[in-house]
C-alpha cells in the first residue's frame, strides 16, 4: 500500500477563507436583501491595462501563424522580458543583475512556496507573523517544522510583529537559516525602512543565513525611505533571493506572470562544507519541473514595461492606494488603530477591546454588511488585529466607509 506524506497531516485546514466563506453564506440566507461590500479579498478588481490588451492580441495573432508560432520557451523566461525586468525595476536603482539571475514563473505564489525544495531539511526557518501562509504550509510539507503545538510549529521561529514593536521584527535570538521577509507586508500592509533592512542583511552575512524577500506589493511603496528591492541595501546579493510579481502592480491575478531573482553570489553550504550557489541549483529546480510561463503573457508581461504601460500601472496603483487613504483616515476618524494601507494596498486595525478577530469579523458583517479578515488567520500573532483591502471599487470603498462610520455600533 502507498503512504502519504505525513507532514500534510500536520497542517492545519484552510480554515480562514472557508470559515469567511460560510459565515457569509449563512449571513446571506438570513439578510437576502444585504448588500455585502468585500473588502477582505486580496484580488484585484480593475482590468488589465490596455497596453497588455494590446501586446496579448498581437501575440494570440503570432501563435496563429507558422512563422511566429511559439513553442516550449527557455524555462526561465523570454530574455525580451528579462531584459526588460533588468533595465526597468533595478538598472535605475543601481543594481546590476545578468539575464540568467531573473527567472520568470507563473506567480510569486508558486516561486515563494517552490523555493525551499533546494534547502535542506535541517535549516532553522522565521517567519514574520502574521504573514502570508504559503511560507510556512509549504516548510510544513517538507517537513523542517517539527509538530504544532498550541498554534506554533515547534521548530519556527515566529518573528512577532505587533503594535508594541511597530510591526518591525526583531532580529532572532537563535539561529536562523532561512528567513521570509515580505515587505510590504501581507497582511500587515506595514514595511522596513532601509536602515532597518539593512539589519536584516547584515544579520544574514553575520549567521550565514538567506533572506528570502517578497516584494510582490513594491509598486505601492509611496515614502522615499523604503526600498523597492532588497538589492538596494549593500551586500544583499550575496544572501537574498527576491520574488516579484505582475499580479498586484498590473493586475495579472488571473493572467500569472512573476518573477524571482537568484544572484550568483548567493550561496549556501554543502554537507561537505562547499559553497554552493542557489543560482544553479534553482534553474535545476525550474528546468526539471517547470516549462515556462506561455509566450503569450510573457508579451503582456512585457508591455508593462512600455511607455504606457507603465504610466497605466501606476494609475492603477494609485487608484488602489485612494481607496487605503479612504480606508485608513475613515477607520482612524473613528477612534480605531490603523496600520499599513501608506506603502501597501492593505489596512490593518486593532479590533476593539473586548473583541476577538473573528468576534469583530461577525460584527462588522452584521452592523455593516462588510466582509473582511480576521487576523488571526495569518497567524497567532494576528489575533486581536483585522485586515481591510484597497482592491475593491472606488464607490464600494467609500460606501464601506461611510457604513462602517454611520452603524458600527463601538
Ligand atoms: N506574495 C504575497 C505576499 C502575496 O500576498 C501574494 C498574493 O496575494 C503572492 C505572493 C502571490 O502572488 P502571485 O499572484 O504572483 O502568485
Amino acid at each position: 500500500m502507498a503512504t502519504i506524506n505525513e507532514n500534510y497531516l500536520k497542517l492545519p485546514g484552510s480554515y480562514l477563507f472557508a470559515e469567511i466563506a460560510r459565515k457569509v453564506n449563512y449571513f446571506k440566507e438570513q439578510n437576502p436583501s444585504a448588500n455585502i461590500i468585500r473588502l477582505g479579498i486580496g484580488d484585484v478588481t480593475l482590468p488589465l491595462p490596455p497596453a497588455v490588451i494590446a501586446s496579448l492580441h498581437d501575440a494570440v495573432d503570432e501563435m496563429a501563424n507558422a512563422d511566429t508560432f511559439h513553442g516550449y520557451g527557455p524555462e526561465q523566461g523570454y530574455t525580451f522580458l528579462i531584459q526588460k525586468i533588468i533595465d526597468t525595476d533595478y538598472k535605475p536603482r543601481n543594481i546590476q543583475l545578468d539575464v540568467d539571475e531573473v527567472f520568470v514563473s507563473d506567480g510569486s505564489k508558486s516561486d515563494t512556496g517552490n523555493f525551499q525544495e533546494i534547502f535542506g531539511v535541517d535549516n532553522t526557518i522565521a517567519i514574520t507573523d502574521p504573514v502570508y501562509p504559503v511560507y510556512l504550509d509549504t516548510n510544513v510539507m517538507a517537513g523542517r517544522t517539527g509538530e504544532l503545538v498550541n498554534g506554533k510549529f515547534g521548530k519556527v521561529l515566529y518573528l512577532t510583529c505587533n503594535q508594541d514593536n511597530n510591526f518591525v521584527p526583531e532580529l532572532p535570538k537563535e539561529k536562523a537559516d532561512i528567513i521570509y521577509i515580505c515587505m510590504p507586508n501581507n497582511p500587515t500592509g506595514t514595511t522596513l525602512t532601509r536602515t532597518q533592512l539593512k539589519t536584516w542583511v547584515e544579520y544574514a552575512k553575520k549567521n550565514g543565513s538567506i533572506l528570502l524577500y517578497d516584494a510582490a506589493y513594491e509598486a505601492y511603496i509611496q515614502q522615499d525611505d523604503i526600498p523597492h528591492s532588497i538589492y538596494e541595501i549593500e551586500g544583499a546579493k550575496d544572501v537574498a533571493i527576491e520574488f516579484r510579481s505582475f499580479s498586484k502592480n498590473a493586475g495579472f491575478t488571473g493572467t500569472r506572470c512573476a518573477f524571482t531573482v537568484v544572484p550568483k553570489s548567493v550561496k549556501a553550504k554543502t554537507a561537505s562544507g562547499e559553497l554552493y550557489p542557489l543560482n544553479s541549483l534553482w534553474n535545476r529546480r525550474q528546468t526539471t519541473k517547470f516549462n515556462g510561463v506561455p509566450y503569450i503573457i510573457q508579451k503582456g508581461a512585457e508591455a508593462v514595461y512600455s511607455a504606457n504601460g507603465q504610466k497605466q500601472i501606476k494609475d492603477l496603483v494609485s487608484y488602489y492606494m485612494t481607496n487605503a487613504k479612504v480606508i485608513r483616515e475613515g477607520l482612524t476618524s473613528i477612534g480605531l488603530s490603523v496600520y499599513g494601507g501608506v506603502n501597501a494596498p492593505y489596512i490593518w486595525l486593532k479590533v476593539p477591546q473586548g473583541l476577538d478577530s473573528w468576534a469583530f469579523f461577525d460584527k462588522l458583517l452584521e452592523e455593516a454588511h462588510i466582509v473582511g479578515t480576521p487576523g488571526s488567520g495569518f497567524g497567532p500573532a494576528g489575533e486581536g488585529y483585522f485586515r481591510l483591502t484597497a482592491f475593491g471599487s472606488q464607490e464600494s470603498t467609500v460606501e464601506a466607509i461611510e457604513r462602517i462610520k454611520t452603524r458600527l455600533k463601538l
